[in-house]
């Protein structure tokens, strides 16, 4: 019995001694890749749950402790993450953080957004950072998502080249995958009939600067702030006006508003993702990225006219 013991703690601590890189990732979209490219090299942590809505997060004392043990820190903006600086400094990890946003093409958020974001009061969390008027939602862009899946590569070989040819490897296979769904995207996208959308929040500025689509939300950048009746009035005015058909709103979120927007305009309500996050049952699935927004494509396509 001891010996058995002994002989799986021997087993225990001979493959803890392979030193496997220990990431940790603040959202969901960055786990997506670091999963796909580092598989069973990489000890992978995220610190947003699933299931959570993302722009609420803020970490547990658990979730400091574990990002201690933590080689590299993958974080995705001050914007959409202010609360990092804080436990970056406390923790002393300055030299383990990895920014994305310097990394991917970024948009300004956009001057009629924010006017049309009503009034966010307190709860807006995105331009608290001083100089910060960047638009967080970065990986709705296919085309960022790509330079994402290269950059997370180059730097699990950079900090562990002896897994080189495996994270290549995969890098490579899901760079396959991704390009197959952009084409996608991409010849739809031509053709379709009314490239205007309305949105829970201001999460597809991305999406829209790339396929030249305009973009109106509910909510401006905060997912759960309420528009008031005055501004779902005018929301309704122009649902009418642009011809638009579905009124998108977003898991994790209240379907609320969209719901009275939808009975006023006699159109219909779809759910339409920023894959700021997933649930634990998608995950298990193996429900992520890519599937999320092949879906998205699907509804998109209903609701712009596209073939
Ligand atoms: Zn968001």
């Amino acid at each position: 019995m001891l010996k058995n013991f002994l002989a799986s703690a021997l087993l225990v601590w001979g493959v803890g001694a392979v030193a496997q890189l220990n990431v940790t990732t603040t959202i969901y979209p960055l786990y997506s890749i670091v999963k796909e490219i580092g598989g069973n090299k990489v000890q992978l942590n995220n610190m947003i749950p699933f299931g959570v809505e993302a722009h609420g997060f803020d970490p547990t004392p658990n979730d400091i402790a574990k990002l201690s043990k933590s080689d590299i820190f993958i974080v995705s903006s001050d914007a959409m993450e202010p609360w990092k600086d804080k436990i970056i400094e406390s923790l002393k990890i300055e030299n383990k953080v990895f920014d994305m946003s310097q990394y991917v093409h970024l948009i300004e958020m956009e001057e009629e957004s924010l006017e049309h974001g009503h009034d966010h009061g307190h709860n807006h969390k995105h331009d608290e950072h001083e100089g910060e008027n960047i638009d967080p939602h970065y990986w709705v862009s296919l085309n960022n998502y790509i330079t994402m899946v290269k950059t997370i590569s180059n730097l699990l070989i950079e900090k562990d080249s002896s897994n080189r040819e495996y994270y290549e490897k995969n890098s490579a296979v899901y760079l396959e995958k991704v390009n197959a769904l952009k084409s996608k995207f991409d010849a739809s996208m031509k053709t379709c009939s009314n490239k205007k959308i309305l949105v829970n929040h201001d999460a597809f500025s991305y999406f829209a600067h790339d396929y030249d689509v305009k973009q109106y939300s509910v909510s401006g950048m905060t997912p759960e702030s309420k528009p008031s009746a005055k501004q779902i009035a005018e929301l309704i005015k122009l649902v009418k006006q642009e011809g638009i058909n579905t009124v998108f709103f977003e898991e994790f979120a209240s379907p609320k508003v969209a719901q009275t927007i939808a009975k006023e305009t006699y159109t219909k309500t779809d759910s339409l993702r920023p894959v700021e996050n997933i649930s634990k049952e998608e995950n298990e699935k193996g429900i992520g990225y890519l599937e999320i927004m092949e879906e998205n494509l699907q509804k998109l396509k209903v609701a712009m006219g596209c073939k």
